[in-house]
């Protein structure tokens, strides 16, 4: 017998949250987790669920033009019924949401619906509840950051822009990372005139240089591109138009402003301050490498931490912890060579290091890349065209980085990076048989150094 209610308290019911409970109730601990809104978080509510789906919508535009070239007949002009999208997105959702519902209680895991804070620091009060645990987990993610400027409470984040309930004639996304080039692509795609406006001159700035510049080529196929500018203010007009004052001296009138400018730490309405849980400037919640907080029996996970807001490392994360705290594994996390997509059209896929990185770390490197058009575009007019890059350690000839933008990139550099984290080497590559015809197997065919 324990003084506590519960072995695990779980604060959060995100992709880190589940799986951490989840787990640790499996490995014999009695754990209860809360849960403000709804169950799976930003991934499955307002990320990369519902993000992936308006994605593939938005394909289809470019599919119906690329069909007439393989003879299909297209007669009327194909259009988009936006309800019929979202209400069947809005489903899938609400089905992932009772999915997640049943991991957790078939798991044995007490959900408590509400937010929580801490009384002290193996309390927590859940609307007029106070629960006690031994250990307890902030897994609590991140939320929009939108500047504070004027008239920008007229912006959106991506959170609003996937409840639009009709979609805007026109947007203008800001930023230049993940969020931005994703909604730029899905926006377009979905016939909306998009603009895509970044303060600085080089999108992606945390990837490849090249993987940017060949972002930037493509996305000028289908949206605006404005470098080196910042919205000054928003003024709303009396159509309902936005008038965005930028720092160049035009105007730019659109129907919607979405800024895609960054995410912070979750940590507000916590309590974490009053019970000595250390934030670094950011806001996030300060950790170790086993992920204890300042406070030793409390933990935390996932975005919160900022270290790499992805599910499957948040996932990872409430893995490793509660496999530790529960199943006595003591495997650490390995934050090397995660993989990682951009769903923008094209899509980008990567493993390792950039160029500049690599010739940091390595000294002399050897660097492989194709241009090319996909062979299904050679009967299309698409003017889209794949790019892949090979990052090579001359030492060593260990491949430490491996970039691509085209169609599929996603899934194909995730068999990619099984090569790199067990350490494949270009010779390696190069002993590979190609499976042809694909875009894949430029990858095992790239002879000539660049
Ligand atoms: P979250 O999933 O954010 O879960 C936190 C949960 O805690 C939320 O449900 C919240 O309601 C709850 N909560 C907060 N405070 C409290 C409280 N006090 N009490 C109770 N509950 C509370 N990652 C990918 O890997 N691939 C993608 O394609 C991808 N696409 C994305 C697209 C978008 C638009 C966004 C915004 C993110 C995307 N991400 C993607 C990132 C991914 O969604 C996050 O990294 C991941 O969800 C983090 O999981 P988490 O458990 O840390 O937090
Ligand atoms: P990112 O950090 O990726 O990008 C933020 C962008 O906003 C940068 O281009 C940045 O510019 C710009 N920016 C920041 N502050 C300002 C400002 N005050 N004014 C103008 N521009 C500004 O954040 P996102 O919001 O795109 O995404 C958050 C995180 O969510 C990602 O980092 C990623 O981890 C995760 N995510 C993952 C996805 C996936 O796996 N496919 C998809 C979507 C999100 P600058 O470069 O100049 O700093």
């Amino acid at each position: 017998m324990t003084d506590f209610d519960y072995d695990l308290f779980v604060i959060g019911g995100g992709s880190g949250g589940v799986r951490a409970a989840r787990v640790a109730s499996g490995l014999g601990a009695r754990v209860a987790l809360a849960e403000g809104q709804q169950l799976g978080g930003t991934c499955v509510n307002v990320g990369c669920i519902p993000k992936k789906l308006f994605s593939y919508g938005a394909h289809y535009s470019n599919d119906f033009e690329d069909a007439k070239a393989y003879g299909w007949q297209i007669d009327k002009q194909p259009t988009l019924n936006w309800q019929i999208l979202k209400e069947n997105k809005d489903k899938e959702i609400l089905r992932l949401n009772g999915i997640y519902r049943n991991l957790l209680t078939n798991a044995g895991v007490e959900i408590i619906t509400g937010f929580a804070s801490f009384v002290d620091k193996h309390t927590v009060q859940v609307g007029g509840q106070r629960i006690s645990a031994k250990q307890l987990l902030i897994a609590t993610g991140g939320k929009p950051f939108i500047p504070d400027f004027p008239g920008s409470e007229h912006a959106i984040s991506s959170n609003e822009a996937f409840g639009f309930e009709q979609l805007p004639k026109s947007i203008c996304i800001v930023g230049a990372g993940y969020i931005a080039v994703e909604f730029a692509g899905i926006m377009a795609g979905l016939g909306v005139k998009t603009t895509l406006l970044h303060r600085g001159d080089r999108l992606l700035k945390e990837f490849d240089s090249e993987l940017g510049e060949h972002l930037a080529r493509e996305l000028q196929h289908y949206a605006n591109l404005v470098l080196n500018t910042e919205i000054l203010s928003i003024e709303k007009s009396s159509d309902g138009q936005l008038q965005c004052q930028l720092n160049t001296g035009a105007i730019l009138e659109t129907e919607c402003v979405l800024y895609a400018t960054g995410r912070n730490p979750n940590v507000e309405g916590l309590g974490l301050a009053q019970i000595g849980v250390s934030l670094n400037a950011k806001g996030a919640v300060v950790v170790d490498d086993e992920y204890a907080t300042s406070i030793p029996n409390i933990y935390a996970v996932g975005d919160v931490i900022d270290r790499m807001a992805l599910t499957p490392v948040a996932l990872a994360e409430g893995q490793i912890l509660v496999n530790r705290l529960f199943g006595k594994d003591s495997k650490a996390m390995s934050y090397d060579n995660i993989p990682t997509a951009v769903f923008s059209h094209p899509n980008i896929g990567t493993v390792g290091l950039d160029e500049e990185s690599a010739r940091k770390k390595f000294g002399s490197i050897r660097v492989f890349k194709s241009h090319f058009r996909a062979l299904k575009h050679t009967l299309t007019d698409s003017p889209e065209k794949t790019f892949m890059k090979l990052i090579v350690d001359a030492a060593t000839d260990k491949v430490v980085g491996v970039h691509m933008i085209g169609t599929d990139a996603g899934e194909i550099i995730q068999g990619i990076a099984i090569a790199i984290k067990a350490g494949a080497t270009k010779q390696d590559f190069d002993n590979t048989i190609g499976i042809h015809p694909t875009s894949a197997e430029e990858f095992v065919t790239m002879r000539t150094e660049a």
